[in-house]
């Protein structure tokens, strides 16, 4: 973090330009790491790709500030639904929070 402050007193722009991109590169390295395979296919036993259709994220206020032992704490109960389909016609959502995934749930409104 000393390094971006730095950046900062020499130019704010440079610095919030590079601010951004390592939180790209960072949601990037994570979005790759996590594996989504469609739950219909994978209780068949059945191979699909899965394509993203749209994605949903609530606007819930963010609460941070320092806890009893002065601690920071940052606590963001937001969370973003991705709805997929996959290649054999399923559709299913992928909850996240904090860029971590929660779950994989199957679609209940679609028959399959
Ligand atoms: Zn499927």
């Amino acid at each position: 973090m000393n390094i971006i402050f730095i950046i900062l007193e020499i130019s704010p722009l440079v610095g919030l330009l590079i601010f951004l991109l390592i939180l790209y590169i960072k949601r990037k390295k994570q979005k790759e790491k996590t594996k989504i395979i469609c739950p219909v296919c994978k209780e068949s036993k059945m191979k699909s790709k899965s394509f993203l259709i749209y994605a949903n994220t609530t606007l819930l206020a963010v609460e941070h500030g320092y806890n009893e032992n002065g601690e920071y704490f940052r606590d963001d109960p937001n969370t973003r639904d991705e709805h997929y389909r996959c290649s054999n016609g399923h559709e299913f959502y992928v909850e996240f929070k904090n860029n971590k995934l929660i779950g994989i749930f199957k679609d209940e409104n679609i028959s399959n």
